[in-house]
């Protein structure tokens, strides 16, 4: 019997790329099938379905399967633990990435009651990395998803209780007690808290980008930028600070790099703009809207391919660089505690030099933290540095008297 998990669908249908990404956001491996371009696909749906075309159809290693499931009924049927075994805590992670896996490692240790809620897959994006290579001690580079599941086999050794695909929706404080209230509808109760639920990349959004990410898509210069020493091109998307500064300092690695701007002027400063100018290496397209990314014909799953439109002249043209990387901004997972908790003007959450948040005995650590750095290496450095913060928080309020509690 075949032990990956089935999806049947079509490229045009929204349930099939939800479903899609909530196995992918579970790092669960799954073999697509396209029902457009295979027959055999749409046999197999009709037989399970009473000769209808019901999509996505997704069929188990144990030959059972389910038809336009929702992602409660998916996370049922992959046996995720969805509820917790208490309802209070001394401590509640938000966010099962590095940042939060490290503080829930360190607190655990220190025979303090963990409990990690992450909305998607433990791991955050270190799990969905292909290969990590500036992270020390591993002189080879490593995968994101083997790191990833390394922090969570080293959490469960201490006892760390995790729950996945469950979203926090709001988290409150009365000064004693923080309430944590997930989108499942429960209420988690701790003495102390934190926040660690990562950024998300703003991506251009055109077809083939989803599925070349880490095949040559890219977000992140310093982290893959090495991958591609000696290569003869690279395409940088976004004409802002990020995609100039990014864009400069990828010259160290090609031959040439090409910042591409929606718009008709670049955004990014005048001291930037002028250093591009002044870079050989560098070369500027304007008003260019991706209309697509193309894989290579060679099967190999890389990028072959960023197909652009002047969208002044609605001509089009194919760019083949090694690889792209996307600059069009970030939006910090923060939507939760707007309005609850400080954010700096970008929506990162603003913590004092102890990582604690204005919400007292609530912390925050890793890519959602206002000043942070967005690199693996200082997630799980913050992760650290908050677990001792919440340890002398919580030290201090185990000393107050009762009747100052
Ligand atoms: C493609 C890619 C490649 C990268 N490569 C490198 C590299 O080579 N080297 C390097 O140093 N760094 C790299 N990075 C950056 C690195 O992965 C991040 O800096 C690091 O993962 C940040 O860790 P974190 O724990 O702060 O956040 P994340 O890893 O983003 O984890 C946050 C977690 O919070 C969860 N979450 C979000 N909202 C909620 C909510 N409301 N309720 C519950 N949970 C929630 C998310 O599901 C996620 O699992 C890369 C990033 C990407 C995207």
């Amino acid at each position: 019997m075949d032990d990956l998990i089935k999806v049947y669908g079509a490229g045009w249908c929204p349930d099939c790329r939800r479903a899609k990404r909530f196995l992918g956001d579970q790092r669960i491996s799954f073999e697509w099938h396209d029902i457009e371009v295979d027959p055999d696909g749409v046999r197999t749906v009709q037989e399970r379905n009473d000769g209808n075309d019901v999509i996505p159809t997704i069929i188990f290693p144990d030959g059972s399967h389910l038809a336009e499931p929702s992602n409660e009924e998916l996370a049922e049927k992959i046996g995720l633990e969805r509820m917790a075994m208490m309802h209070v805590y001394d401590l509640i992670v938000i966010g099962g990435g590095p940042a939060g896996l490290t503080t829930s490692i360190y607190a655990a240790r220190e025979n303090l009651q963990t409990l990690v809620i992450d909305s998607k897959g433990l791991g955050g994006q270190a799990g969905v990395t292909e290969r990590l290579d500036n992270y020390p001690g591993f002189p080879e580079g490593i995968g994101g998803a083997e790191l990833a599941d390394r922090i969570v086999l080293q959490a469960q050794r201490y006892g760390v209780e995790m729950l996945q695909a469950v979203s926090v929706k709001s988290i409150t404080s009365d000064g004693e007690e923080i309430d944590v209230e997930t989108a499942t509808g429960d209420h988690y109760h701790s003495r102390a808290a934190l926040i660690a639920t990562g950024s998300t990349y703003r991506m251009t959004g055109a077809p083939g980008e989803g599925d070349l990410i880490g095949a040559g898509i890219h977000f992140c210069a310093t982290c893959d930028g090495p991958f591609y020493q000696g290569a003869n091109q690279l395409v940088v998307l976004g004409g802002g600070n990020s995609g100039l500064e990014e864009g400069l300092f990828l010259t160290q690695f090609v031959d040439k790099v090409t910042i591409v701007q929606r718009g008709d002027r670049l955004t990014a400063t005048k001291l930037l703009q002028d250093k591009v100018k002044v870079t050989p290496k560098m070369e500027v397209l304007l008003d260019r809207e991706v209309l697509e990314f193309r894989p290579k014909d060679d099967g190999s799953g890389k990028l072959g391919a960023v197909v652009l439109e002047d969208r002044e002249s609605g001509a089009t043209e194919e760019l083949h660089p090694a690889g792209a990387f996307v600059f069009i901004g970030l939006d910090p997972n923060t939507g939760f505690v707007k309005g609850s908790v400080e954010l700096d003007d970008r929506g990162l959450i603003v913590t004092d030099m102890g990582l604690q948040t204005s919400m007292p005995g609530v912390f925050a650590a890793g890519d959602v933290r206002s000043g942070s750095t967005k690199q693996l290496a200082s997630a799980v450095g913050e992760g650290a540095a908050a677990a001792i913060g919440i340890r002398r928080y919580l030290e201090a309020l185990d000393a107050k008297p009762m009747h100052m509690m």
